[in-house]
């Protein structure tokens, strides 16, 4: 017997207040605050643009390394009822918080997941025609009644019912009872507000809306809620704007910047001209240098990979050490990296203060351009030795 939603007591919802979390400020190598406050206005804005559609909230990636219990409580607050997930260990931490939401698990169904996903309340995105026919066989066997989402490929070839698989079960799902409650696509360009693909798959989405009348559709996420007003179906999926990312690269951001990470100044050291700085002896001071040794490395989620000179044309990476831009010298090494302070004035530049690495005026997009990648990675990757304040 599928069991079926429990009825909720309305629980009054707790009062936000400022948390904190990871190991005391002063035995971390960095702060790391969470403005929750921003998270909401970011919500806000972009629930008000697509109205009258609803605007879901992307919380995969542990809330996209900003916390998914903490981001959804926010969310919830601010009257998100639509969450989508990767994986089924995600959609608990968010039912824990959320007892009334619907919880999509974007990674698919199969078989063996029908009982948790009848646990946790879950629904599964349905991403081919083997988990279409597990589903099926699954909703038919236990009675189960939670509901699912059918995903179409419009482009993307990643997950998804082709095209064509889509038209051929389109009339047994209106026909029949399967639950399925949203047909959604995924944008592959929508950053890339010129790229063909974005019409094509628009149009396309278009066509298959028409075969599954009566149910409710989604295409867009971040990016594809600044490309397009007929995006928005009835759901919206967004992630990284919430989060403080630009959906709209090469433009200015619209969105509220949510990150702010400062990390310890260890020590600062004087280098002789001619000497090299950290591993591999990439950087070479081409005058007396003081260097600040700073307490945050690739185990704290700072890219290693393109080193501080960053990829080819980029420009090098910066760190905000007493008001000013310095520069990141060196290669990132496990703990720690290297800032070139010379330019600030001998003795201004203490021990135990703290370098922005992200946050006042170094934005988490600037960070992820300078570090050769993007603000999702630098925003998934965040540490997890850093003190960290939930702000409300
Ligand atoms: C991650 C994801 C989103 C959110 O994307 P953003 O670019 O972060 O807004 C939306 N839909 C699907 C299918 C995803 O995998």
């Amino acid at each position: 017997m599928a069991r079926q939603p429990q009825p909720q007591q309305p629980a009054p919802p707790p009062e936000p207040a400022t948390t904190t979390g990871g190991p005391p400020p002063l035995e971390a190598g960095g702060v790391l605050t969470i403005d929750l406050d921003a998270i909401r206005t970011n919500y806000r804005m972009l629930a008000a643009r697509v109205v009258p559609g609803e605007c879901a909230a992307v919380v995969k990636g542990d809330g996209y390394g900003c916390g998914i219990e903490q981001v959804t409580a926010t969310l919830e607050r601010a009257g998100c009822r639509t969450f989508f997930v990767a994986h089924l260990a995600e959609a608990r931490r968010v039912r824990a918080i959320a007892p009334e939401a619907a919880i999509y698990v974007l990674n698919g169904f199969s078989s063996a997941a029908g009982p948790a996903f009848v646990e946790t309340y879950a629904r599964p995105v349905i991403n081919s025609s083997v988990e279409l026919a597990e589903w099926d066989h699954f909703v038919a066997t236990s009675g189960w009644t939670g509901g699912a989402a059918l995903h179409i490929d419009t482009g993307m070839n990643r997950l998804g019912l082709t095209i064509e698989e889509a038209v051929a079960v389109a009339h047994r799902i209106q026909s029949e009872n399967h639950g399925v409650e949203l047909l959604m696509s995924h944008l592959a360009c929508a950053d890339q507000t010129n790229h063909p693909l974005n019409d094509q798959q628009i149009r396309q989405f278009r066509e298959l809306r028409s075969l599954f009348r009566g149910i409710s559709s989604s295409l867009a996420n971040s990016a594809g809620i600044f490309l397009d007003s007929s995006t928005y179906c009835d759901l919206v999926r967004p992630g990284v704007a919430l989060y403080g990312g630009n959906p709209t690269p090469g433009r200015p951001n619209p969105m509220r910047q949510v990150i702010d990470l400062k990390c310890r100044i260890l020590q600062v050291r004087n280098v002789p001209r001619g000497q090299t700085v950290g591993y591999g002896a990439t950087w070479t001071a081409k005058r007396p240098s003081r260097i600040a040794v700073i307490a945050a490395g690739y185990a704290d989620g700072i890219p290693r990979a393109a080193g501080a000179l960053g990829p080819e044309g980029a420009p090098q990476r910066e760190a905000i050490v007493n008001d000013r831009r310095c520069k990141v010298v060196g290669r990132v090494s496990m703990d720690l990296i290297a800032v070139d302070v010379t330019d600030i004035p001998e003795g201004a530049v203490r021990r135990d203060a703290m370098a922005t690495l992200i946050g006042a005026g170094l934005s988490l997009e600037e960070a992820a351009t300078q570090a050769g990648t993007i603000d999702y990675e630098l925003l998934t990757s965040l540490g997890r030795r850093y003190h960290r304040i939930w702000k409300v």
